[in-house]
């Protein structure tokens, strides 16, 4: 039995014809045809007028931040559970994230804590679209409108989610998306900004390419970055955007098949399904609950010796030294506790799923 890794990317004939149309045609730096291609394509997907391409998740954070004039003295509301760099780009702009719990059922932040966490210092919210599963937008617009704050989502693992019907990334002033090895369609190392204020785009392209005016070159007049994604990446993210709903079906049919085979199993708990929530199922999660040996360290380790890779939920993100204080995130503690991914990529077969499922089931058993 070959070794099942948690992730993987599919990378086939047409990633390899445009990569290498790139390297012949000696467009490998960030000018040439894929990258406005790629942002067109991206931008269509998701409905948004305009899509900004830059060389990661994180930067796509930061610049979405930067445009909105995001600074020193500023408090942004991140969820206690996320990916680090959530709150590492509030960090970049020299503002403070302020951390929320999550809800029970969708581990996702809980809009009815947000309240609580703003004041005169507020300015923006982001919502973390954790595991591929869509925030309670209708709530967290709301709360934007009434304490006129700014809304960054992070669609960095949630590209193609939806909610009523529309597609995560776009509800707020500006979506973020992740193109790393692991995300739904990858470019490497690459993300992407999409936003229906045109000033908002023109004020990120400004920012991910040194600050550099577009009328006056080598005038800057803001202090930028060098953010910008190369034509070999663009060329990559083209090939795979042609095939991304292929791709979000595959990993919907995985994430009804694991439910088929675990949903009997009194210790696994899923977030809960909704007409009007289509999660992407970035990477298959459940809660373990535990009884003595039967826990979720070495359900982890049963697996890797039955060659399946599996990893623990994020820890929550004011665990770490750098943002760590008095508050408590009781829900982000718990659930990043019980936690547990397991192998989602296009390439799974339905054999593979049952063996993994199969395999935990023996674990409990
Ligand atoms: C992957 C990820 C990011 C960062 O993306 P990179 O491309 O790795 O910089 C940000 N937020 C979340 C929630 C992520 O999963």
């Amino acid at each position: 039995m070959k070794f099942i890794p948690v992730a993987q990317p599919k990378i086939g004939k047409s990633e390899q014809l445009f990569v290498s149309q790139c390297l012949s045609s000696s467009w490998i730096s960030s000018t040439g045809k894929f990258i406005a291609e790629f942002e067109k394509k991206f931008a269509r997907f998701c409905g948004s007028s305009y899509a900004v391409s830059c060389n990661n998740g994180t930067t796509a954070l930061h610049l979405a931040l930067a445009a909105l004039d995001i600074k020193s003295g500023d408090e942004v509301l991140v969820p206690a559970l996320t990916f680090v760099a959530t709150a590492n780009a509030v960090k970049y702009c020299g503002a403070t994230p302020v951390f929320v719990d999550i809800d029970r059922q969708s581990w996702n932040i809980d809009p009815l804590l947000v309240e609580k966490k703003i004041n005169q210092r507020t300015k923006a919210i982001i919502p973390v679209h954790l595991y591929g599963y869509p925030v309670n937008m209708k709530a967290i617009m709301h709360i934007a409108r009434k304490y006129n704050l700014y809304i960054i989502e992070d669609a960095a693992e949630a590209h193609g989610a939806k909610y009523y019907n529309k597609m995560v990334g776009t509800f707020g002033n500006i979506g973020c998306f992740s193109f790393y090895g692991n995300k739904i369609i990858t470019t490497g190392e690459g993300g992407m900004c999409v936003t229906d204020n045109k000033d908002l785009a023109k004020k990120m392209v400004l920012l991910k390419n040194h600050g550099m005016s577009p009328k006056r070159k080598y005038f800057h007049p803001l202090m930028g970055f060098n953010y910008r994604m190369t034509n070999i990446q663009a060329a990559i993210g083209l090939a795979q955007i042609k095939q991304i709903y292929r791709f979000i079906k595959r990993r919907q049919v995985i994430s009804d098949t694991y439910k088929d085979y675990l949903e009997k199993l009194p210790q696994i708990t899923f977030q809960p399904e909704n007409p009007n929530i289509e999660s992407v199922c970035w990477l298959f999660s459940c809660l373990i609950k535990s009884s003595g040996k039967k826990n979720r360290e070495n359900l982890i380790k049963y697996l890797k010796a039955h060659q399946i890779d599996s990893r623990p939920f994020f820890y929550p993100i004011p665990s770490f030294p750098m943002y760590s204080h008095n508050g408590t995130y009781l829900l982000a503690d718990e659930v990043s506790r019980q936690g547990i991914n397991l192998p989602t990529y296009a390439d799974l077969s339905n054999a593979q799923i049952k063996y993994i499922c199969q395999t935990v089931k023996n674990f409990f058993s």
